[in-house]
């Protein structure tokens, strides 16, 4: 029969760990048990100290600290000094696993809250300014059509109109991007799938970036014979708007964002790439990072755009990845399956 006990890291007082085979053990015996907790050392039956007890006990301790106790019954006292050796040897092996279970516990406590301060930095930071950039935007063109008197500034009030209509666009793929993260992070992304053609997917994403759209050249050019890709639409949008708004934020004026279509026998494939300046090579790897940022001189952006995408085409049953082209700019490949 075994019996454990731990302790309590802030009272340093043990407990019993009923587990199976064993029983609730007497007042006397869990004294017994604090004694050896509070001494680090042997004893109890067959033992110099405490020889009354029903168990032999062990502390469960290593250089760096005492974990618990383990007590064993055991009735014969040749069978135990036989085995002596072997029982010291597990202990110190039961003691050891405690610990590493210790220490990874630790460790993961640090990355929970290393991420919860990155975080709350982030929204503090990057989300201000996302949030703040469009609420100006809106406050401010909607106070100066409020105050246009004269009916005939026609064009004006297009362009104030406008203004307000992409600022709050740019703050819904915030929102959106946002609740997708939460989503995908409690595990309650479902994709809802389908069929569509990709042609679709594409002219709708691009809808949201008329303003945009106007600075830079986009071609788009998806094969004739292009097949239906099973998806979501609702999320895949969110992807591809994430990639068309980085190609036209971090590219310059005037450049040339292609969106192309291909398939094989078993995927489809969208290529979406630019012609600016691309990432620095050390950072590819940690680009779809949740939060990781390039370090350039665009303020804003979350650095959640690619993580979110990224986990919504992993949901999708695709895979993303990226590149720099040899002739210069970013091109992101999203393969997806065929049916
Ligand atoms: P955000 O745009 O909010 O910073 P993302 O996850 O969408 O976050 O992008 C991460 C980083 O990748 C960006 O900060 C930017 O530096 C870099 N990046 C993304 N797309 C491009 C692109 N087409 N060209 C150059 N850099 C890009």
């Amino acid at each position: 029969e075994v019996v454990l006990f731990t302790a309590d890291e802030n009272s340093n007082n043990v407990k019993q760990n009923v587990v199976e085979g064993s029983e609730n053990v007497s007042e006397k015996e869990l004294s017994v048990a604090q004694w050896i907790y509070s001494n680090g050392k042997k004893a109890g039956k067959f033992t110099d100290s405490l020889t009354s007890s029903d168990f032999v006990y062990y502390p469960l301790k290593n250089l760096r600290g005492t974990y618990g106790v383990a007590g064993l019954k055991i009735q014969n006292e040749n069978f135990y000094r036989e085995n002596e050796t072997l029982i010291d040897n597990f202990m110190n092996q039961i003691a050891g696993a405690i610990e590493r279970e210790n220490l990874n516990q630790k460790a993961n406590q640090a990355l929970v809250l290393e991420e919860s301060d990155k975080l709350y930095k982030t929204l503090f930071d990057s989300l201000s300014h996302e949030l703040k950039t469009p609420i100006a935007a809106i406050m401010g063109s909607s106070n100066l059509l409020l105050n246009i008197k004269s009916e005939s500034n026609k064009a004006t009030k297009e362009q104030l109109y406008n203004e307000i209509h992409t600022a709050s666009l740019r703050l819904n793929r915030l929102v959106e991007n946002l609740l997708d993260m939460a989503r995908l992070e409690s595990g309650k992304l479902v994709p809802y799938f389908n069929l569509y053609e990709v042609n679709d997917l594409i002219n709708s994403a691009l809808k949201e970036f008329e303003v945009e759209k106007s600075k830079h050249e986009i071609i788009v050019s998806i094969p004739d014979k292009m097949p239906l890709l099973k998806f979501d639409f609702g999320l895949m949008e969110q992807v591809i708007k994430n990639l068309l708004q980085n190609a036209l934020l971090y590219t310059q004026e005037d450049s040339k964002i292609e969106v192309k279509a291909s398939f094989d026998e078993k995927l489809g494939y969208i290529i979406i790439s630019d012609n600016g300046k691309g990432i620095p090579e050390q950072d590819i790897q940690n680009i779809f990072d949740k939060f990781y940022r390039v370090n350039n001189k665009i303020a804003g952006g979350t650095g959640l755009g690619l993580s979110i995408s990224k986990g919504i085409v992993e949901a999708l049953k695709g895979t993303i990845s990226v590149e720099n082209k040899t002739t210069g700019g970013l091109k992101f490949i999203i393969k997806l399956p065929l049916n």
